[in-house]
């Protein structure tokens, strides 16, 4: 194969090593680099320079001695559960979790002899409680989806410490542009790089992070179990990752402001941000967000998934499309989607009624996205 020759030169912008097996030249070679003596690639299954240069940056952002790249924010989630649970182990997880985190747990583990069991995370008695069946690991997100509750990542580090249990967060919804959860004693970090990080729909990847004792154990639940991402897909969230920190300030700026609009429609009748008083987590959020409460909310129309379904067809500019983070705003239905699966009592405990949308918000101009809000609450002005 000829290579181009480059010279001194190099690219500005890190190639794309769209290669599934890299050329080795000896057998003595691939000794070396399976021992660790020299860098080098063998299988991209294993590892590939685009995800190694993704995490590389994904580690800096998150604070983390090491960072891992896997095909999905579910296969992250699995492959930092994989890899430390162990037969006869238990895990603890928030009552409030993205729907299929809430799936994975009591119907994945159990058949490798794990078993599970979740506590309302902002209580902290009931965390103290809990962690005295001694659990391995505690799962909580940062912002819970879709309705934004907060946990408290340094207290909830603190009791888990004492009993050593291990924290992981998903901190999707805050992003590390916003939070930082190793910062704040967590020992295991994922985040569905799909949704902000990416921030432009057309990656489906994931990021674990964490302590350094644990990296060896993920990066072997990576490559055994075939959590991989692929190159492209690499490549194209980082050069996303140049732009973040001002989509995700953009986008929290907007949100802060559409969700004070929102509350102010008469059409509406909840709205939920942390960044507004009336959030059950407002004081907590504005102590552990301080640069911002993030791009998502929920707003609740009377008149349920009928309202729902008038809100969609009149506001064609705000697609319904069921994942979040992009620099356009879209909204969803978690009733019908990311909580489709839910026990419709847990959902209605919860408050994810059949009137709740979230809405993604994005970095387009506020003007323009109310604009399209108030065609589909009616057409009407508050
Ligand atoms: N964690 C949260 C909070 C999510 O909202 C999602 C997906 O919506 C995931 C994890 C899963 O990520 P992915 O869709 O990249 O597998």
């Amino acid at each position: 194969m000829n290579e181009p020759c480059l010279g001194s030169s190099t690219p500005l912008v890190p190639p794309l090593y769209q290669s599934s097996v890299y050329v080795i030249p000896d057998l003595d070679a691939l000794d070396r680099i399976y021992q660790g003596q020299e860098p080098g690639f063998i299988y991209a299954r294993d590892a590939h320079p685009n995800a190694q240069q993704l995490a590389a940056a994904l580690a800096a952002l998150e604070s983390a001695a090491w960072a891992v790249v896997c095909g999905s924010g579910m296969s992250a989630l699995s492959a930092a559960v994989l890899a430390v649970v162990r037969q006869g182990d238990r895990v603890l997880a928030s009552n409030r979790l993205y729907g299929r985190t809430t799936q994975l747990l009591p119907q994945e583990l159990p058949r490798l002899g794990v078993e599970s069991a979740t506590v309302d995370a902002s209580d902290l008695d009931a965390v103290r409680a809990a962690l005295e069946a001694r659990p391995r690991l505690f799962l909580v997100e940062t912002l819970s989806n879709p309705l934004l509750r907060m946990v408290d990542v340094p207290a909830l580090a603190a009791l888990c410490r004492a009993r050593e249990c291990l924290l992981l967060v998903d901190n999707t919804f805050a992003t590390p542009v916003l939070f930082r959860p190793l910062e704040h004693g967590a020992d295991l970090v994922v985040e569905s790089v799909t949704k902000m990080i990416g921030g432009h729909g057309d990656v489906t990847l994931g990021v674990v992070c964490g302590r350094a004792d644990l990296a060896g154990r993920v990066a072997q639940v990576l490559t055994v179990w075939g959590l991989m991402s692929n190159p492209f897909e690499c490549w194209l969230a980082l050069r996303g990752l140049g732009t973040l920190a001002l989509r995700v300030h953009a986008a929290t700026a907007n949100a802060a402001a559409l969700a004070d609009r929102l509350a102010a429609h008469p059409a509406v009748t909840r709205v939920v941000y942390p960044g507004r008083p009336d959030h059950l987590d407002h004081a907590l959020a504005r102590r552990l967000l301080p640069a911002g409460f993030g791009s998502m909310l929920c707003f609740e129309l009377a008149g349920g998934r009928e309202a729902v379904n008038r809100f969609l067809r009149q506001a064609p500019g705000i697609p319904f499309s069921p994942s979040l983070g992009d620099v356009h705003t879209t909204c969803s239905h978690p009733a019908s989607t990311s909580h489709r699966f839910a026990d419709p009592a847990e959902r209605a405990a919860q408050g994810i009624t059949d009137g709740l949308v979230r809405l993604s918000v994005g970095t387009e101009p506020l003007a323009q996205i109310w604009a399209e809000l108030v065609k589909g609450l009616g057409g009407r002005e508050p």
